[in-house]
């Protein structure tokens, strides 16, 4: 566990974050957000830990910009837009939702102030039920839902998901925080319409490597090289891999690694009414007497 650049990554993934939230998007499209947002991070001295994600409205996470994605923010949209910095692998994930439209200020403000309430009770030794617990009900106050099926997680060195679960709501049974160990807590919420879950969207722009096995196609190796070379097992985008490579052919080798499954891709994530969700999100490291938030 290296404090330092978890240290470092927090406080650059902070203050882009406060940028994000005071600039406004409105005209702006998606391509324009995600590639100002990401220099950002890299103009500050760290790499991005996964592509900027914009998520409009009923769509959750994990949408990003594909290459010159023209889908515009309009004064009536809520933009959760999730950013993630990362010094040597160690990483600082954070996100804001921004929303011009008044009638959404108390979901966006339920999602801070459920983050924060979770934040205050953080040491070592807490159970991330009770976390859920908090989360939950500072929601539920609001006369709001908490999606149940998504929640934060650990961290570990070039992984963003590293198998612990901060959950959004109370559940029975398991773990207590560890001290020095990275977790994010990210609470969503929708409207007393939601349905507070998820489910997977058609759309897929955010990927992973799986695997480094090389799969013959000489393109495609090519491509697999390069993208261990430069996002290690991080997620990534089309968008950064078409800087350097004819967009076709990018997508060509894309479709062929992710068919024989040396690369994974993810889908958006839609909230099963369609309603608005609000996101907020925050990395810490629990200590005896508390807690270093790194993105505070
Ligand atoms: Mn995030
Ligand atoms: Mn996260």
């Amino acid at each position: 566990m290296q404090l330092e650049d978890y240290i470092k990554a927090g406080k650059i993934a902070a203050e882009v974050r406060e940028m994000v939230r005071k600039k406004n998007w409105i005209g702006k499209t998606v391509y324009e957000i995600c590639e100002e947002v990401e220099g950002e991070i890299v103009k500050r001295g760290a790499k991005c830990a996964f592509p900027v994600n914009t998520s409009i409205n009923e769509i959750a996470a994990h949408y990003t910009a594909e290459p010159n994605d023209p889908i515009t923010i309009k004064d009536s949209d809520l933009v959760k837009i999730d950013l993630g910095a990362q010094i040597n692998g160690y990483i600082a994930d954070t996100a804001v939702t921004v929303c011009y439209d008044p009638q959404y200020d108390g979901l966006v403000q339920t999602a801070e102030d459920a983050l924060s309430n979770a934040m205050s009770m953080i040491k070592a030794g807490v159970k991330a039920s009770d976390i859920g617990r908090t989360i939950e009900a500072t929601i539920k106050q609001m006369g709001f839902k908490p999606i149940a099926n998504l929640s934060g997680h650990s961290l570990e060195q070039y992984t963003i998901h590293a198998g612990r679960s901060i959950p959004n709501i109370w559940s029975i049974g398991g773990f207590s925080l560890s001290e020095n160990t990275a977790y994010a807590c990210e609470p969503f919420v929708t409207t007393e319409n939601g349905g507070g879950f998820v489910r997977n969207g058609k759309i897929k722009n955010i990927f992973a490597l799986n695997s480094r096995k090389k799969t013959k196609d000489e393109q495609a190796d090519k491509l697999l090289d390069f993208i261990w070379e430069r996002f290690n097992m991080l997620p990534f985008a089309l968008r950064w891999i078409t800087k350097e490579w004819d967009e076709k052919k990018a997508r060509e080798s894309l479709e062929y690694l992710i068919k024989k499954k040396a690369v994974q891709a993810y889908p958006i994530l839609i909230e099963i009414n369609e309603q608005r969700v609000a996101q907020a999100e925050h990395t810490f490291i629990p200590n005896e007497n508390g807690v270093t938030v790194t993105t505070l």
